[in-house]
């Protein structure tokens, strides 16, 4: 009798599980070997998040950071199902899903990312935009041609939180919205960018300072009102006038995974052992945001992190399937980088510093490098280097 195939179910095709289940795929499994590969996601396409940003300027087109997974996975063995994971078995390893059939699997991925947490403030659920989809993307664009097309002379924007997120969005925002624009980013903190390597963070602030984006630190937020923002700094309280607020304060887990039965961090982060698997539970594994590891606590919650998880991810679970020895994570930082607006960034990472266009043209490159397939970095490779020559031409037409 033909031994049964394995099924290894990898739950969110982010960072973590898109990129584990296209590596596992390249996996030498043998003559009949290979396990059946199933990659569940309630979106019908990957989103390469840190270029989100720049569709606010209309750098970049939707299909370039977010190709569809049909179109991604259509030369591989892995199976694509759009469904939301409703509920996790973690004993008997099966899967519940919106609207299908429950799925049982051998082996289990979990790499369903975060949210933006939304506190108890009044007024932030109804109010406040966050930033972490496409669809948040699109919703912002409505907001801002709304705001754009109206007779109003200035348009004040306020960002809460001011991380990577907050910095980014004001540049691009700020270049956006050029004279009319009345930027300001809110940070409970005495600072911005405080995980930042000295040079970016530096660069950052010139390049807000430049663009007028007036910073409120150690400032908190008590209230949002549809055109209004309430701050408190020390002792005092201050009402402003706003258009828009936008919300980006870190990340968290779902409450799915918060519910899960496995060993967790206060934080709500599924606590793994080195070889990224769910602690107690050797037949789950669980990278990206919503993993944790006590030997490596420290880790950012960045897609970086993820990616290399992914490639020893995908390792464990060969070598758990043809039974060899799993390896421990060892995270390799390779630097940061930021965009500061149209055409530019800072870059700090491997030894080198690098601002302004260049900066921007080498964080471009990088990006293009990690999209997820050959087949897409040549596309959107090629728009890129066309795309100059086609503006050229439809401006003599
Ligand atoms: C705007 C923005 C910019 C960023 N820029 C950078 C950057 O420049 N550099 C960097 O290193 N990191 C950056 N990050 C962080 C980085 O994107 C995350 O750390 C990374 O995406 C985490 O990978 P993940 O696999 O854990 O989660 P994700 O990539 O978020 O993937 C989770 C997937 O799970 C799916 N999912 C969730 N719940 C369910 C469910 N119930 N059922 C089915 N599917 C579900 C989601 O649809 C999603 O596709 C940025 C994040 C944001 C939001």
């Amino acid at each position: 009798m033909a031994a049964r195939t394995t099924r290894i179910g990898i739950l969110g095709g982010g960072f973590g599980g898109l990129y584990t289940a296209l590596r596992l795929n390249q996996m030498d499994w043998g003559m009949d070997g290979r396990p059946e590969i199933i990659l569940i996601d309630q979106r019908d396409r990957f989103v390469f998040l840190p270029l989100l940003y720049e569709l606010i300027t209309d750098e970049l087109q939707t299909w370039e950071i977010a190709p569809p997974y049909e179109e991604l996975l259509a030369n591989t063995g892995i199976q694509f199902c759009q469904a939301t994971v409703m509920q996790i078995d973690v004993v008997e390893n099966v899967v519940h899903l919106a609207e299908q059939p429950p799925q049982k699997f051998d082996s289990l991925v979990l790499a369903l990312g975060g949210q933006t947490p939304i506190p108890d403030i009044p007024g932030v659920k109804e109010h406040a935009l966050p930033f972490a989809t496409i669809r948040d993307a699109y919703r912002l664009l409505a907001r801002l041609r709304q705001l754009e097309q109206s007779e109003r002379e200035s348009i004040r924007v306020a960002i809460v939180g001011g991380g990577y997120s907050g910095v980014e969005l004001a540049c691009k925002l700020s270049d956006r919205l050029g004279e009319r624009g009345r930027i300001r980013i809110i940070e409970r903190d005495s600072d911005i960018l405080k995980q930042s390597p000295e040079f970016n963070q530096k660069t950052a602030k010139a390049a807000l300072s430049d663009r007028q984006v007036w910073l409120d630190l150690d400032t908190t937020v008590e209230s949002i009102a549809a055109d209004s923002l309430t701050l408190r700094h020390a002792d005092q309280v201050d009402a402003i006038p706003v258009d828009l607020v936008l919300w980006v304060v870190g990340t968290q887990s779902s409450e799915l995974i918060r519910a899960l039965p496995v060993p967790q961090t206060e934080q709500g982060c599924m606590q793994t052992t080195p070889q990224l698997q769910v602690v107690d539970h050797p037949h789950l594994f669980a990278l990206g945001t919503t993993a944790t590891c006590a030997e490596q606590p420290d880790l950012p919650k960045t897609a970086q992190v993820a990616m290399q998880q992914a490639d020893y991810c995908a390792w464990n679970l060969w070598a758990t399937v043809c039974d060899r020895p799993l390896l421990p994570f060892k995270y390799q930082p390779l630097g940061e980088m930021l965009s500061l607006g149209t055409d530019q960034a800072t870059l700090s990472g491997l030894g080198l510093e690098l601002t302004g266009p260049l900066a921007h043209i080498t964080r471009r490159l990088v990006y293009l490098y990690r999209l997820p397939t050959l087949e897409h970095q040549l596309a959107v490779g090629f728009n890129w280097l066309t795309r100059p020559v086609a503006n050229v031409l439809s401006a003599w037409r």
